[in-house]
């Protein structure tokens, strides 16, 4: 007679292979795929939705935490205490609850709508009237559209909700990016982790086309990079770009690494000039290169390699 207790291990070892082969998933997928079209593209919309208001908030307090962090340490280096910035002991992406960044009025439940809010607020805070930025709810309409954009192309799969994902945290990035000039290792390297561990089984790369994406995703931009201060001694990028190629890499393979280089590359030296010439941007500040790789990233998720066909004829 077996022992029982060799039951456990057997049990979850198959329930965690199954949850790899996606079974579990599928079966979900399955119950999503019987509703009619309309329900699973409007419940898109409105996770969508649901999870672009979340962002905003990983956009605004990420960069505040991190910078949080990074004083605690220095301060606890040089054995002072820290200085007090105004924010409440306890702050993270869930506590305090959203509020006024001018006057602090805390949010209400129908203050901190996706979209609505703004829209019935007319864009400014019921309290002291401040401008609400317009980038709230045109990330919160972005992730919408890429979740049902996700939905349209792998339908009701596991594959359409790790494609919402990456979106998700492009975005996400990106608006980082534009604010402070940063790509947090805590963002670029789980979602490296996070394309290795979707491809396990091949969901957009093979393992092998995910590992070397990964590899070379990095390498690329570093030796770029080096070449760049030795000739000319400037730094145009940062060591988070590196780390966001090569975890697009990881997600969409190397064969993907040209065409988001190509696209970043140009729709950056585009919006560069362009900004000089409008003369918002001196021409040797550098341009955050983060919006720009995303951008390239997402276009090749949802479209392919379009570019290797139209340039091999
Ligand atoms: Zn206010």
């Amino acid at each position: 007679m077996q022992a029982p207790l060799s039951l456990v291990p057997e049990t979850s070892s198959s329930l965690l292979s199954g949850l790899l082969q996606g079974r579990f998933a599928a079966g979900l997928g399955l119950a999503f795929g019987s509703l009619p079209a309309s329900v699973q593209i409007t419940f898109a919309i409105v996770f969508g939705l649901v999870i672009g208001s979340f962002l905003n908030v990983v956009v605004h307090r990420l960069p505040i935490m991190l910078e949080r962090a990074w004083r605690a340490e220095i301060s606890d280096a040089i054995n002072e205490p820290p200085q007090n910035d105004g924010l409440p002991a306890r702050y993270n992406l869930w506590v305090p609850r959203s509020a006024c960044p001018h006057c602090g009025h805390v949010l209400s439940a129908w203050e901190n709508l996706p979209v609505l809010s703004y829209l019935l607020l007319r864009g400014r805070c019921s309290a002291c009237n401040a401008h609400v930025s317009l980038r709230y709810p045109l990330l919160e309409i972005a992730s919408a559209a890429f979740a049902a954009g996700a939905l349209a192309l792998f339908g009701p799969t596991l594959t359409a909700l790790a494609a919402f994902g990456l979106c998700a945290a492009l975005l996400a990035m990106s608006a980082i990016d534009i604010d402070t000039h940063l790509l947090p290792d805590s963002m670029t390297l789980p979602l490296l982790w996070a394309g290795i561990i979707v491809n396990f089984n091949g969901m957009f790369a093979s393992l092998h086309d995910a590992v070397l994406g990964a590899i070379f995703g990095y390498l690329v931009l570093w030796v770029l990079y080096w070449l760049f201060r030795l000739v000319r001694g400037v730094e145009g990028m940062g060591y988070g770009d590196f780390k966001l190629l090569a975890a697009l890499g990881a997600w969409l393979g190397w064969a993907a690494l040209p065409q988001i280089v190509l696209i970043a590359a140009v729709t950056g030296a585009v919006v560069g000039l362009a900004a000089t010439w409008r003369g918002r941007m001196r021409f040797e500040e550098p341009l955050p290169f983060g919006p720009f790789l995303a951008a390239g990233g997402a276009l090749t998720l949802f479209l392919g390699t379009p570019l290797y066909r139209a340039l091999g004829g």
